[in-house]
């Protein structure tokens, strides 16, 4: 096989096989749909879809935040992959599992919305070559014939990791580490897209300046919700 068709073949995201679906058989055994959840911020609630108890008590400032899988499994692997390994090419593979509901979000979200990805901090983004949440969202867009991503928030400071703290200290780490980019208005409804939503404190951080700067409302949608981290 020539070196080209070599790289470009279709593989798994989790596992390298070749394949022409997301994840190859053997791994797709282990994706796991979400199922019932609550509509404001995912969380799983049981037999029917209804508002936690945390979202009744403190609503977060997206309007929902939907997630079509359960983070674990060969998803989880994929997803490890694309954030440690270096192995951006799992963000175009992953696209076709997730891009009906990013499509489906911004249909919701009304006319002119935008799809803006949770941005790393740019020396992160520069350790690693690639920031994974955009790479997720642009090869989602692509998958689902919606307009490219737009850079619209950056990160203000380089947080510890949210994965690595109690869901304590998640908020704090997380006030003013969003921003809006220089110059730019916004007056569109927003969909944000992270890789991974547990408590829903990323995508309300990264919510914050664009509904302070008059963006009417922002919806979030990631690759899979985590149980704790
Ligand atoms: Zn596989
Ligand atoms: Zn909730």
């Amino acid at each position: 096989m020539a070196l080209a068709a070599w790289i470009f073949a279709p593989q798994c995201a989790a596992c390298g096989t070749p394949t022409d679906a997301p994840l190859c058989p053997t791994c797709a055994v282990s994706l796991a749909e979400l199922g019932p959840a609550c509509p404001r911020c995912a969380e799983p609630t049981g037999p029917r879809a209804l508002v936690c108890a945390r979202c009744i008590r403190a609503p977060l400032p997206l309007e929902r935040i939907a997630a079509p899988w359960r983070f674990g499994g060969e998803l989880a692997s994929a997803i490890r992959r694309l954030k440690f390994t270096g192995a951006s090419h799992v963000a175009r593979a992953v696209a076709p599992l997730w891009a009906p509901v990013l499509a489906a979000a911004l249909f919701e979200a009304g006319p002119g919305a935008i799809v803006v990805p949770v941005p790393l901090h740019w020396r992160r983004r520069f350790m690693r070559g690639y920031d994974h949440a955009w790479l997720l969202a642009l090869h989602a867009c692509a998958a689902a014939g919606i307009a490219p991503p737009v850079a619209a928030l950056r990160r203000t400071r380089a947080a510890p990791p949210q994965s690595t703290l109690p869901a304590a200290e998640r908020r704090a780490n997380l006030r003013g580490a969003f921003a809006l980019r220089r110059g730019l208005t916004l007056t569109a409804p927003v969909v944000l897209v992270d890789d991974v939503v547990t408590t829903g404190a990323t995508l309300a951080a990264a919510a914050r300046p664009l509904l302070a700067a008059g963006v009417p409302r922002v919806l979030g949608v990631a690759l899979a919700r985590s149980a704790d981290g």
